[in-house]
């Protein structure tokens, strides 16, 4: 076949040949020839066959799920295939106006995406233990209308963002049993699985999942690099299908360039060597967790309530005797240098409300503790007046 079809690039005008890159440990690595081609130029929209294949073992290895052909889609970022998903599923299940079970508080940057498909906000609370499933049983069986009932689920199991806290195996379990009883697909969006600090990483829904209900969010932003900008959805093939569909129609593909940087350090690890990369992620950020709780006991007890997280990166503080943390944090707290986020943010209809949530991510421990300390300034003045 002589094809006169395709509309590729001719890689012979391509200024790149090969890419070498060094690892802090300073370990080399090279990316062959072969390789950098394959990535320079347009490539399937699902991602690089070998780095799908990769990501596939570790999903089999990692979860375990209880069907074999699942599919996976790389993205550019989850936040990507998260858009490109519930893109989807507002298309295929739910129509303007229809109900979608989000859990409260939310993602930020799922609410900004989600706000503009005009569809309506079903809270269902959030404790210590994540989710909560007796609200969830609640909102359902009490839904006045089988036929509007929602369809869809979109929740941060581990280490949620803001709250910090994650969803115990016990009511993992029990919200699977709901959805499949409702009917319900579970977004599971989870960039902190990995950043789990307790001993064992609690099991995912994917990896329950007897019925393909699952849509499994993953990122390596918080563990390889955020830049890289590689996050992937796996789940039952229709479902994969269609936000193929929809990368082929948006952007192509995610970069080859940035899949190619990423799968040959992952191909070089295998899946032990991430394995115990993530982990010593993980560790890195127990310790800071641990130099927050330690300034947040000393400087804001008496003055603010917080669960300590278990995975991620965040804390979620109630302000005590404070009704509405908004004014403070955007103002005041600017004012003394501090910056947090204030909760009001985080719900998915609007409220009043005393939380705000900070990052122990970046800081320094001496910054952590002068910044909570702050906080604790601004409480004390806020209650003054
Ligand atoms: N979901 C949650 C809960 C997040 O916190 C983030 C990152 N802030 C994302 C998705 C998006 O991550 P990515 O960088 O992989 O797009």
């Amino acid at each position: 076949m002589i094809s006169l079809g395709g509309g590729n690039p001719n890689p012979g005008t391509f200024p790149y040949r090969s890419m070498t890159f060094t690892l802090q440990t300073g370990e080399v690595i090279e990316v062959s020839e072969a390789d950098m081609q394959k990535a320079l130029q347009y490539s399937p929209t699902n991602g690089l066959p070998d780095f799908v294949a990769w990501l596939k073992s570790l999903q089999i290895t990692e979860h375990k799920p209880p069907y074999e052909n699942f599919e996976l889609c790389v993205g550019n970022g989850s936040q990507d295939v998260l858009t490109k998903a519930c893109e989807t599923a507002f298309e295929m299940l739910i129509a303007e106006g229809d109900y979608l079970l989000i859990e409260s508080p939310a993602y930020v940057g799922s609410l900004a995406f989600l706000k503009p498909l005009s569809c309506q906000f079903v809270e269902v609370a959030t404790d210590a233990e994540g989710l909560n499933p007796d609200v969830l049983e609640n909102v359902l069986a009490t839904w006045p209308d089988a036929s509007t009932r929602p369809k869809v689920l979109y929740t941060v199991p581990i280490g949620g963002n803001p709250t910090g806290t994650s969803t115990t195996l016990e009511r993992k379990k029990r919200i699977y049993e709901i959805a499949k009883r409702y009917d319900i697909i579970i977004l599971e969006d989870d960039p902190y699985y990995y950043l789990q600090f307790g001993a064992t990483r609690t099991a995912s829904y994917f990896s329950m999942d007897v019925d393909r209900r699952v849509l499994r969010f993953d990122s390596l932003s918080k563990i390889l690099s955020a830049g890289v900008r590689i996050g992937w959805v796996t789940g039952p093939a229709p479902l994969i299908e269609r936000i193929v569909l929809h990368g082929q129609t948006t952007n192509l593909h995610p970069s080859g360039v940035s899949q190619i940087l990423v799968y040959s350090l992952l191909k070089r690890w295998d899946i032990g060597g991430f394995i115990s990369h993530a982990d010593s992620v993980a560790r890195f950020y127990a310790t800071k967790r641990d130099v927050f709780l330690e300034s947040a006991n000393r400087h804001l007890t008496g003055l603010a309530k917080w669960t300590p997280p278990d995975a991620g990166m965040f804390f979620w503080i109630e302000l005590l005797r404070i009704a509405d943390s908004s004014d403070l944090i955007k103002t005041k707290a600017m004012e003394k240098k501090v910056l947090l986020v204030p909760g009001f943010e985080f719900f998915p209809n609007p409220r009043k409300t005393p939380y705000v949530r900070a990052s122990f991510s970046t800081a320094t421990p001496q910054e952590i503790d002068e910044a909570v300390s702050r906080l604790a300034e601004l409480v004390k003045e806020a209650r003054a007046v």
